[in-house]
């Protein structure tokens, strides 16, 4: 099937069940009760907001069963279900049983685009464990540089089925996908995919790092220009082999090192582009400078050529690139610097909940006293630890599970300070800055990357991220 092809449901009469109350199962509720199916919303919760949630359905004629998310309404032929719903559950697995399909709400943007008889916007997909929404929100910007109508959506906040059915028309959507909207998008066909990055995460929802990472492959199917993978990553590359993709779509690669034909890497601190010229022999396209991309450490630049790749894949100009890059800013708690104190940098990668991303933001600096800890997930710290061992000034460890990484750098790094910091009340992170900013030497960086989840202390890791900017704030106020 081809990648504009659309297709026409009949929804008039049809019994299609929702899944899930919530951001994904209202919309799709109403959008296809809009179009004439008969739709019954089933959710496990029965609190007073999915109350009110329901009763908004049904006064439009919606059914809606709370209390009861596992029994499969008899006369279902299609189950539509919110993405984080685990594949084991009785509701699917009593759909298998009686071969009703369920499509997740991916799926059912994929199929409704197009359907009031617009053109629909080609898909460029990003999937992996760590980098979606910065190279989604990178490529955005670049495609917008270029002068074309998009935007950023998908697991980023903005519903594919508000891109799809909203009155905007775009040229081209930068759809950011995670590995439980893949798993339940079958259909899907993108015009181009990148996956990042492949590091065990999510393993108790998919069952197995081999159910995740197909998952993640499926985002390839049917991908008629590139399929875009991480050559320092061979897991990517092996899902780029097995995919089914369109006669004529190319295997890209991008790498820190220098490109090889049909990638795109960097030299002499440029980001170059040996995959879409003339001549990919002898050819290389400067696309723009590392200094370029906003926050320019290693990884980051990986995001950056990913996001290039999949410009250049939709016939992107090199200037727009480079544009687009120069414009993006990082969303919050991702590798932000907060403020300077004496010659000490304060960084806030909040957004750093598992040890791969750790990993990533460790390696961009160095000397550094890392603030860590938190809900560990069942991860090890053994690898994470080694591999930063030289670079740590010293640790400040706070959070629930602080003792694994306690554990591991008494193993691994045992001449390096550590505070361990038994406290949880509001004033613990302002604690953890002041025990931080003690250790810090000039030059070094003062980087909160936890490594774990944060709901032992805070919200989320917003406030997390907050708390420790607030607290350099008021540090970098007193010294002034
Ligand atoms: P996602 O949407 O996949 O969660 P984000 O762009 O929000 O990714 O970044 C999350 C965190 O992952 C960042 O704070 C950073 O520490 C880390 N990170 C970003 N890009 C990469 C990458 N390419 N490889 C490893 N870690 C990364």
């Amino acid at each position: 099937m081809g990648s504009q092809e659309v297709s026409t449901v009949d929804w008039q009469g049809k019994h299609v069940t929702v899944a899930g109350l919530g951001v994904s199962g209202i919309p799709a509720a109403r959008a296809l009760h809009e179009r004439g199916a008969l739709v019954t919303v089933v959710n496990d919760g029965d609190d007073e907001r999915s109350r009110a949630q329901a009763a908004e359905l049904e006064a439009l004629g919606v059914t809606v069963r709370l209390g009861d998310g596992a029994t499969l309404p008899p006369s279902t032929e299609l189950v539509v279900t919110a993405p984080g719903w685990q594949p084991n559950k009785p509701l699917f697995l009593a759909a298998a049983e009686a071969g009703v399909p369920v499509w997740g709400d991916v799926e059912l943007a994929w199929r409704l685009r197009g359907d009031d008889g617009r053109e629909p916007a080609p898909w460029l997909a990003v999937t992996g464990t760590n980098g979606k929404t910065t190279t989604v929100r990178m490529l955005a910007s670049i495609l917008e540089a270029a002068g074309l109508r998009t935007a950023a959506v998908g697991n980023i906040g903005v519903s594919l089925l508000d891109a799809v059915l909203g009155e905007t028309e775009y040229d081209v959507l930068a759809v950011e996908l995670s590995s439980y909207q893949l798993h339940w998008a079958p259909s899907l066909r993108a015009h181009s995919a990148a996956v990042l990055n492949l590091a065990p995460d999510h393993l108790d929802w998919h069952g197995s790092m081999e159910a995740y990472a197909a998952d993640k492959g499926r985002v390839y199917e049917g991908n008629t220009v590139a399929c875009v993978y991480n050559a320092a990553d061979p897991a990517t590359e092996d899902l780029v082999r097995e995919a089914d993709v369109e006669e004529g779509c190319r295997a890209i690669g991008f790498t820190l090192g220098a490109p090889g034909p049909s990638q795109l890497g960097v030299v002499d601190g440029l980001l170059v582009d040996r995959a879409f010229v003339a001549d990919r022999q002898k050819q290389a396209q400067e696309l723009a400078e590392v200094a370029d991309v906003n926050p320019p450490a290693p990884h980051n630049v990986a995001n950056a050529l990913a996001a290039a790749a999949l410009a250049r894949a939709f016939g992107v100009e090199p200037a727009a690139v480079r544009d687009g890059l120069r414009a993006f800013r990082p969303d919050a708690h991702r590798i932000e610097h907060v403020a300077d104190i004496g010659e000490v940098a304060y960084v806030d990668d909040s957004k750093a909940t598992n040890t791969h991303a750790t990993e990533a933001s460790l390696a961009a600096y160095d000397s550094i006293v890392w603030i860590a800890g938190g809900l560990a997930k069942g991860a090890t710290f053994d690898e994470l630890v080694t591999g930063a061992a030289k670079r740590l000034r010293g640790v400040v460890l706070m959070g629930a599970d602080r003792a694994l990484i306690h554990e591991a750098l008494t193993r691994h790094a045992p001449d390096v300070p550590v505070v361990d910091l038994d406290r949880t009340d509001t004033g613990a992170m302002s604690e953890a800055v002041a025990r931080a900013a003690e250790l810090a030497r000039p030059g070094d960086t003062v980087l909160l990357a936890p490594a774990c989840a944060s709901m032992d202390m805070f919200t989320n890791y917003n406030k997390r991220g907050e708390a420790f900017a607030d607290a350099v704030r008021a540090r970098a106020d007193e010294t002034a």
